[in-house]
């Protein structure tokens, strides 16, 4: 037998299991990119760390200074969930935990490109059966939620104590043009039809969007580029998913339309994203929480955390036959009728045996 041996390559993950499901979910996540290493030339090298309540216990800290320089010394990071119960926020071990984490390491790589797959299967229960498959790229490190933040007290028109409070969307012009040529790239990628969701019939950050996106579209001349105020995308995704191909939109808008689109996927479990910045680093997690009253319990959905390493051997190691693999598996399991209970299906199976049957489907 030819020893393969020199050709492999060899691809560093930061492995964050985190809390609550995260554990249970990463393992069905590592059983197949083992298998995958089996059988492709490639290599992984994991690196397990600690962040959230679980980095709490061992550090006093959400994100360890170890930790962050472990990812930076790796090509990805495969992350699970942080958090704590509902009822347990306040306590300094829950509070934050996810804001501290998952915000310090989008912030710290820079990772300014979200991309969320949205697609359901043929045996998928929500009503009408209908079929989707589109993708949101959500810009996630500018916008409303990272711009000044006030409150002021004020008079009110009565002479009475009042307050004002203030929030401010700003973008600069190299902001919106590196997200909207993700966007862009992944239209051509894809069905080459490109959405733009704004407000630019009232706001003036939407307008240099459209500017922008008016400038590089010559850029990408086989993407067919559109526009829709995100009044009418948020009725669109509810009534008639199937016309999109790719949307493009800012953080806060991006952040509503893409748990709206979780509803197409019947389940948050489904749901995997990427989190990317410059190069080819990037931040794999599922779009869900640590759903803690599933921890344990076996019944957790390991598919967007399965799905989330598909888009990291895509995205940031360009193992674009082996990420299309695990696509497949995934989607063979689910329309012979198995899945986790939060799918409803003809057969319920658990956490583990939903990664083995998948395993065994690759
Ligand atoms: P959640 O996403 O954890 O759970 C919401 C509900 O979605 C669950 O009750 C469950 O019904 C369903 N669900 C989620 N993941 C599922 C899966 N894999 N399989 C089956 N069903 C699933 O959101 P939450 O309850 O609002 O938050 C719980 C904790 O998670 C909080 O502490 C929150 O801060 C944290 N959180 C973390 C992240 C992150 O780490 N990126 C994201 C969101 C929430």
């Amino acid at each position: 037998m030819p020893n393969n041996q020199h050709l492999k390559q060899i691809y560093k993950i930061a492995v964050i299991p985190g809390d609550g499901i995260g554990p249970e979910i990463m393992d069905q996540a590592l059983k197949i990119l083992k298998a995958v290493e089996h059988s492709h030339q490639c290599q992984f090298e994991y690196k397990e760390l600690l962040a959230g309540g679980a980095a709490w216990d061992k550090f006093g800290k959400h994100l360890p200074k170890m930790t962050l320089q472990e990812c930076q010394n790796s090509d990805a990071i495969l992350f699970g969930a942080v958090g704590g119960p509902a009822d347990a926020q306040d306590s300094p071990k829950w509070q934050n935990a996810e804001k501290n984490v998952i915000l310090g390491l989008r912030k710290h790589f820079d990772l300014f490109a979200n991309l969320r797959p949205i697609k359901n299967h043929e045996t998928c229960n929500i009503e009408h059966k209908t079929r989707v498959d589109f993708v949101i790229v959500r810009e996630l490190i500018g916008g409303i939620y990272f711009g000044k933040h006030k409150i002021m007290k004020h008079k009110t028109h009565n002479m009475k104590q009042g307050f004002i409070a203030e929030d401010i969307m700003r973008y600069s012009s190299e902001e919106i043009e590196r997200i909207l040529r993700v966007g862009f790239l992944t239209a051509q990628k894809r069905q080459k039809r490109l959405i733009l969701v704004d407000k630019a019939n009232v706001l003036e950050t939407s307008k240099l969007w459209r500017k922008i996106a008016e400038n590089i579209k010559n850029d990408y001349n086989d993407v067919h580029l559109d526009y829709m105020f995100i009044d009418n995308a948020a009725y669109q995704l509810a009534k008639d998913p199937k016309q999109f191909d790719v949307i493009v939109t800012e953080n806060m808008f991006g952040d509503i339309l893409s748990d709206e689109a979780a509803v197409w996927a019947q389940s948050l479990g489904m749901i995997p994203s990427a989190s990317l910045g410059a190069g080819t680093f990037g931040l794999y997690e599922p779009a869900h929480g640590s759903a803690p009253k599933y921890t344990g319990k076996d019944i957790a959905n390991p598919v967007a955390m399965i799905l989330s390493a598909a888009l990291m051997l895509r995205h940031s190691f360009g193992l674009e036959n082996s990420a299309n693999i695990i696509e497949k598996a995934v989607a063979e399991v689910i329309n012979k009728g198995y899945g986790t209970p939060d799918l409803k299906p003809r057969k319920v199976v658990g956490t583990q045996e939903m990664g083995d049957l998948i395993t065994k489907a690759l």
